[in-house]
């Protein structure tokens, strides 16, 4: 079958519905098209790690896509684009002329080296719903992976009364990110509630026998389970992007407007390298940077192009504690803390010769702008420049 759309969009995840309705809202009669790899309409990714394990429902996630009068394509991947005929193919063999394209693919979640349907690779609506029938209260879920999935899911597992083992390369929760004072308390607050950390460990290999999972951990021990998660992190799909003949180097790189090298064709979200004016190039695996992204490629698409300037935020819960997040967090980096009560509530700052770079709002709220501020200025600062200076 052959569809004819003046806007293509490729992705239909939170990224593609805010340039749907981006477009919708600057050229009404403009036709636009679709294409999403799973069977559900666009939905918001953040409850499936954080609300629905609380009290929200599941019907709460679904973006209203139906407001931008999009034709969705469902259960499909676009697996071919001809750039100079304006084409895009997908795997059914149905093919779609476009006007403008957008490449909202993100990534895929990397897998552990074996499987089974008690070995979950943690991103989609599909995956909630699995581990949701596996998280019987008792249940001993095995969770690899200390990173964002990690941590939320672990949380929101032991919540639920299941029996919690994490393991994860680094030497403890949120090295990589945190303070080390930090690190550690965060590290002793999991353990506090009950879940099994074993550090300094990759998970090798394994196997499901019947209703178990074996886990073979790097240093030979193994660990039996009911189930397996794994936030293992993505890789973004940029194979569409090679094909289509853009510059793909840790993601697909576009201008400050979305576009990539090629005539009509944009890239956004998570898939996409993008130029900020005080970081330089960047990759956003958040869902600020999906919806404010898709927005700017949008807008750009149905003709009134406004350079992307924002640094995207990024949040977190950890159990009662959480955060909101702007730039480079990195460990490595000059790190000032300025807490009101320490571990509970206070900032922190990344700091790369006298920049700012990064700033974690610990128990901070509403103030991400005052960071991204900062973040803009030129400096230099230090500890006593940068005291007091973001507070609640
Ligand atoms: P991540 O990059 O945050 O963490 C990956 C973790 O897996 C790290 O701890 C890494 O060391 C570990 N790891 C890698 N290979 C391993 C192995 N063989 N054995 C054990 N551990 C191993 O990625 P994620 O947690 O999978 O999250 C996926 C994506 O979803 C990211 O893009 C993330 O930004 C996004 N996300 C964001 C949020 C949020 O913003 N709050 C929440 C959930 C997910």
């Amino acid at each position: 079958m052959r569809h004819d759309y003046d806007h293509l969009i490729i992705g239909a995840g939170m990224c593609g519905e805010a340039a749907a309705q981006a477009i919708h809202a600057l050229a009404p009669q403009a036709r636009i098209g679709m294409i999403g790899a799973e069977r559900h309409p666009p939905y918001d990714r953040p409850p499936l790690s954080k609300a629905l394990w609380k009290d929200a429902a599941e019907d709460s996630v679904w973006r209203p896509v139906a407001d931008s009068g999009a034709s969705l394509h469902l259960g499909r991947r676009a697996s071919a684009i001809d750039a100079a005929a304006h084409t895009v193919s997908d795997d059914h063999g149905d093919v779609y002329h476009y006007g403008k394209l957008l490449l909202a693919t993100g990534g895929s979640p990397r897998r552990l080296a074996f499987g089974g349907d008690r070995v979950l690779a943690y991103r989609g609506l599909d995956d909630y719903r699995r581990l949701r029938e596996l998280a019987r209260p008792g249940a001993h879920i095995a969770v690899v992976g200390g990173g964002f999935i990690g941590c939320e899911i672990a949380a929101a597992l032991a919540l639920h009364q299941c029996r919690v083992t994490m393991l994860f390369p680094e030497s403890r929760l949120g090295v990589r990110v945190y303070p080390a004072g930090l690190s550690r308390f965060v590290d002793g607050y999991y353990r506090e509630r009950g879940i099994d950390i074993r550090s300094g460990r990759l998970a090798s290999g394994g196997e499901q026998r019947g209703e178990s999972v074996l886990l073979r951990l790097d240093d030979g021990s193994t660990l039996e389970a009911d189930a397996v998660v794994a936030g293992l992190g993505i890789v973004p799909d940029t194979a569409l992007g090679s094909a289509a003949g853009a510059e793909v180097d840790n993601g697909i790189h576009v201008d400050a407007c979305m576009r990539t090298r090629v005539a009509d064709v944009f890239a956004a979200g998570d898939v996409a390298n993008f130029p900020n004016p005080a970081l330089g190039r960047l990759r956003v695996e958040h869902e600020n940077a999906a919806v404010t992204m898709g927005r700017c490629a949008g807008r750009a698409m149905a003709g009134q192009a406004t350079p992307y300037t924002e640094l995207p935020f990024f949040y977190s819960d950890l159990f009662d504690l959480g955060y909101e997040a702007v730039g480079r967090l990195d460990a490595r980096l000059d790190i000032v803390e300025d807490w009101v009560t320490p571990n509970r509530e206070g900032v922190v700052y990344y700091l790369e010769h006298g920049r700012v770079r990064g700033v974690l709002l610990w128990n901070t709220w509403g103030q991400v702008d005052a960071a991204r501020v900062l973040i803009a200025e030129p400096g230099p600062h230090d500890a006593s420049s940068l005291h007091a200076r973001i507070r609640a």
